[in-house]
């Protein structure tokens, strides 16, 4: 998370001074008060109502991807579009879809001390103990009581049949192999238990593999979603003991890999022996969380059907006076299971969004940059839809000016954004524009730095329908929302039931963010210079050089960042005057602000070692230990970012 510059705060500073209406950045005066009368008429359309209704749809069926329940909601989304005035159309492709087809974990005690509080009665020899690996459902909740919610499973996942001792892995991240290396455990062979939560579930069961192990099962710990934080849906937010994840694990899985609950993993550590782990290696269930192999064995079986099918992109175009250019705003439909926080929030958000833009277009306004909604499919099973839309939409290279990401953005009542640097400026200045549904007179900006973190914006991360964009492209992103407890991530319990009671009571917040989604949309496609702040690139820059040049004197490297620091100067100089004329409406043509601004979002963005950070590139060469990846990564930012300030004289 980065603070917000302090040219951005004055900036801010400035337009919350009233009476007069303040200008809004890349306006000219006349345009802006033409803009705040397209907003006014904006402001109220977004109703809780039409969140509301939407979430229905979304919620009334299970709707993993390339299903017919997914192929309905491509259609309902199509058809919201299309009655709001959108140019509209459904965009099929296709690809790998996992469903399970035969899924088993059994328990083989054999005979050794163990004590089971679970309703069975183990006696030597007796035949190993089935798993029920169902989510039970939740009778104040319908919908948790439907067959077509299906087992739980990992996309991804490696077919086969296996049997061998178990190991609790804690995390399953490089440390805790090291700990159970260090106790003498032996993880060639074995089937190792993972609380998830560590990095990104694929890598944890990369990790696992890596290690030795033959076969994976992945549980959250109630020390993390569940009963230690909070009182467990139905009764409060956080995840039940029955509730499972389940998730994509991404391409490179070699053994077959399983989530359960954490019930079930409570009767698996229960058969477990060996001496207590360090601080922090146990878990909140009440079962030991032993440094040790066995004794008892699992049986673990994982078949899965893997079919390529047919998937479906929703897409709405409103034509702008230069259709040349454009603002996307996207969010996946696709689910895990209902998903009405994920993603029913973003599909929600942007939906409501384009009702009312909708409106205003069929009232006379017309954007100056074309908007394009975009619903995607199969996000859940490796970001597979906005993939395909970026692969067979190439002109958005050089005439998306921004894409706004509606991810799983209403799970509690903290705001939150995260931006590039370029946009943040003109979304913080939105919420400005935004009411606070909490308080009549306030807006959403007051809110905000009301918080206990204040107006922080994070760096944007990885593992959401912006990659495609953001890393591939360049082009700048925001995503805006509402966060909290959220316990049924990616499980049968994410319901329309427990939106409505712990997430948005009343849907008030889901009305703010389509408030918020489109003051932004409507500002980025109207001003008459494209609202990029330059020189609020210049955190995320230099935090990158300061980061990588203080680990290297951790480790007592020395490495040559001059020629990045040079080159930033450079830029920096240049962005002020830009940023100047942009402000005022005017500055370079578009074509070259959106080049300026890719070229550094390119280099700056990006992940390395689980951790959003900036200059990725620099990051890995650094991590390969050799001085002349360093340099060679180095030299390679350091000319993107000339080439961008070339764009701006
Ligand atoms: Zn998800």
């Amino acid at each position: 998370m980065m603070r917000l510059p302090a040219l951005a705060l004055a900036m801010l500073a400035l337009l919350a001074l009233g009476p007069v209406a303040p200008a809004i950045l890349g306006f000219t005066a006349a345009s802006g008060a033409r803009e705040r009368f397209e907003e006014g008429r904006f402001i109220d359309l977004p109703s809780a109502h039409g969140a509301l209704e939407h979430a229905g749809a979304i919620g009334a069926r299970p709707h993993y991807a390339g299903t017919r329940a997914d192929r309905a909601l491509a259609v309902y989304t199509a058809d919201r579009l299309r009655e709001y005035g959108f140019d509209t159309r459904i965009e099929a492709f296709t690809a790998r879809v996992d469903t399970p087809r035969k899924l088993a974990v059994e328990l083989f005690a054999d005979g050794r001390p163990f004590t089971p509080r679970d309703g069975f009665h183990k006696q030597r020899g007796t035949p190993p103990l089935g798993f029920d690996l169902r989510e039970d459902g939740e009778p104040n909740d319908p919908d948790t009581l439907v067959d077509a919610v299906g087992l739980p499973f990992n996309a991804g996942s490696a077919d086969g049949d296996v049997t061998a001792p178990l190991v609790y892995a804690r995390r399953g991240m490089p440390e805790d192999f090291a700990t159970l290396r260090r106790a003498g455990v032996d993880l060639r062979g074995a089937i190792v238990l993972i609380r998830y939560g560590g990095a990104f579930r694929g890598q944890l069961v990369q990790n696992a593999q890596a290690a030795g192990a033959i076969g994976a099962i992945l549980y959250n710990d109630p020390a993390d979603d569940g009963a230690a934080r909070g009182a467990t849906y139905p009764s409060g937010p956080w995840r039940p003991l029955k509730s499972t994840q389940r998730g994509s694990l991404g391409a490179g899985i070699r053994i077959p890999t399983l989530p359960i609950s954490a019930e079930n993993a409570r009767t698996l550590l229960r058969a477990l022996r060996g001496p207590s782990g360090p601080a922090g290696w146990a878990g909140a269930l009440d079962a030991p969380y032993p440094l040790g192999r066995g004794p008892a064995a699992v049986h673990l079986v994982v078949r899965m059907n893997h079919e390529t099918r047919t998937l479906w992109n929703t897409v709405g175009t409103l034509r702008g006076t230069e259709p040349s250019q454009s603002v996307v705003l996207g969010a996946h439909r696709d689910a895990w299971v209902y998903g009405v926080s994920d993603n029913g929030a973003g599909t929600i958000a942007i939906l409501e969004t384009a009702r009312g833009l909708g409106y205003l277009a069929r009232s006379g306004w017309r954007p100056r940059r074309s908007l394009v909604i975009a619903l995607f499919d199969g996000e859940e099973l490796g970001l597979l839809g906005s993939a395909s839309f970026a692969r067979t939409h190439p002109e958005l290279q050089q005439g998306c000016v921004a894409y706004l990401n509606g991810g799983q953005n209403l799970t509690g009542t903290t705001f939150g954004a995260s931006a590039v640097g370029a946009l943040t400026p003109a979304i913080v200045a939105a919420t400005l524009a935004v009411p606070d549904p909490a308080h009549e007179r306030s807006n959403l900006y007051d809110r905000w730095s009301a918080q206990p973190r204040g107006i922080t914006v994070g760096n944007p991360g990885d593992g959401s329908d912006h990659e495609a964009f953001l890393f591939r492209f360049g082009t700048p992103m925001a995503e805006m929302g509402f966060a909290g407890p959220f316990g049924p991530y990616h499980s049968s319990y994410d319901t329309l039931r427990y939106a409505w009671t712990f997430s948005d009571p009343g849907f008030v917040l889901h009305r703010t963010n389509a408030q918020l989604y489109g003051i932004v949309a409507m500002r980025l496609a109207d001003a008459d210079a494209i609202t990029y702040v330059f020189s609020a690139l210049l955190p995320v820059l230099n935090s990158g050089i300061a980061r990588v040049q203080a680990r290297a004197q951790r480790d007592g490297r020395t490495i040559d960042v001059a020629p990045l620091r040079t080159a930033i100067a450079a830029f920096a100089a240049a962005a002020r005057g830009t940023d100047d004329a942009i402000a005022r409406g005017a500055g370079p043509d578009a074509a070259r602000t959106l080049a300026a601004v890719q070229e550094i979002d390119r280099v700056a963005y990006g992940v390395h070692d689980y951790e959003s950070v900036a200059f990725p590139a620099v990051a890995a060469a650094y991590a390969s230990g050799e001085d002349a990846a360093v340099r060679d990564a180095v030299a390679v930012a350091a000319a993107a970012i000339a080439r961008a300030t070339a764009e701006l004289r």
